[in-house]
């Protein structure tokens, strides 16, 4: 799954966006900055040195469509427009906005459903009968340090969660299960 290093819009921190191939192809889409666009008009615009050029400008995105061309002095033209570009990259910049907005809450969502799936799950009878099994198989013995009573099991990988393997489970103790998690600011 791509993934891509952006600033978040809901916290203001540069947080990983994890997209879908369709969500990155409209990703990459939304922020082009290069013209695809049909529509250019020929218009007049003034350069410092050159005085004055005929050249086509997109009316979408305001970037010039050709280069100059040979200045026809009966040709009544547009003149150049240069606000189109600065517009154009607003409008960029707010689609971007709405789309990571749009991502991020589905991340956090599907975040929140997860983790209540899981609390969910260690109240449950299956979970208190796996525990069991494997405090009984590790002896009631923390597997970590073998010295103390395990007091929880821990899971090694969070690849089967809610349906793991019990071998993918181990007996701990309180001391060797905070080693295990240190708290996320330590990291
Ligand atoms: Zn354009
Ligand atoms: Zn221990
Ligand atoms: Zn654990």
């Amino acid at each position: 799954m791509p993934r891509a290093l952006v600033e978040n819009p809901l916290t203001g921190r540069n947080e990983f966006l994890y997209l879908s191939d369709d969500e990155h192809e409209a990703y990459l889409e939304l922020i082009r900055q290069d013209c695809s666009h049909p529509t250019t008009e020929l218009r007049e615009r003034g350069v410092a040195k050159e005085g004055r050029q005929h050249v086509y400008q997109c009316t979408v995105c305001g970037l010039a469509a050709s280069r100059a061309i040979k200045r026809d002095d009966s040709l009544i033209l547009p003149q150049w427009d240069e606000y189109a570009r600065p517009k154009w990259q607003g409008v960029i910049a707010s689609r971007k906005r709405t789309f990571l907005t749009a991502v991020f809450e589905r991340q956090a969502e599907e975040d929140r459903r997860v983790s209540h799936e899981y609390e969910a799950y260690l109240l449950s009878d299956e979970w208190r009968t796996k525990r069991s099994l494997v405090l009984e198989r590790d002896g009631d013995l923390c597997q970590g340090c073998r010295q103390r009573p395990a007091t929880q099991v821990h899971h090694l990988t969070y690849e089967h969660m809610l349906d793991e393997f019990l071998f993918e489970l181990v007996s701990v103790c309180d001391e060797c299960h905070a080693r295990l998690h240190p708290p996320a600011g330590a990291l």
